[in-house]
């Protein structure tokens, strides 16, 4: 099992349970506490969870539902984000257009609009009628392969002309991430 299958599983876990044992995650993965430590350190880091003696928790509910990606549970932030709408208006919050196309594909049925932000502008966007440029030559720092979203097709070009990339529809965009999901994708489930 690799580290991100683990550290996927225990926040799995720690949704159902609430708080975990370092020694009891060790004897359910079947790997040394000291594997543990280095999965948990990585988790720390990232604030996905926090340390307790002895264990690992989740950063408080009411921090969590607001911040947290509905799909890798990473924290939001607000440049990036994207919202996922349901037929039945419920919402959900996704880290950025990577997370937004994974989570999208899981439930495609049931999501009415997917919502995002100009890149540039900051203002929300339909995902429908947005441009994104896949791949440019800029980190975002959240999930790899990333798209940009652009409220019009001249603005990704600029941008494009700047950090290259390709410039997709949301549905091209979603053909290469779900492409590159097997190879790099930082965020995949098990
Ligand atoms: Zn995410
Ligand atoms: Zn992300």
């Amino acid at each position: 099992m690799l580290p991100i299958n683990r550290q996927q599983k225990m926040l799995e876990w720690l949704k159902q349970e609430g708080v975990l044992k370092i020694s009891d995650i060790s004897e359910r993965f079947g790997v040394s506490e000291m594997t543990v430590y280095r999965d948990v350190n990585q988790l720390a880091e990232s604030n996905r969870i926090i340390k307790t003696p002895g264990g690992i928790t989740l950063p408080s509910a009411s921090e969590q539902n607001a911040n947290q990606c509905g799909y890798c549970l990473r924290p939001i932030q607000h440049s990036y984000s994207v919202q996922l709408i349901t037929a039945s208006q419920s919402v959900e919050q996704m880290c950025c257009i990577h997370c937004a196309i994974l989570r999208y594909e899981d439930k495609k049925e049931e999501v009415s609009h997917v919502m995002c932000k100009d890149f540039l502008l900051q203002t929300t966007i339909t995902a429908a009628s947005a441009y994104f440029l896949v791949n440019a030559e800029i980190d975002l720092h959240c999930c790899q392969p990333q798209a940009i979203p652009f409220s019009t097709i001249d603005y990704a070009k600029r941008f494009q002309k700047g950090f290259g990339g390709v410039i997709c529809t949301f549905d091209q965009a979603a053909e290469i991430i779900l492409h590159d999901r097997q190879k790099g994708c930082t965020c995949s489930k098990t």
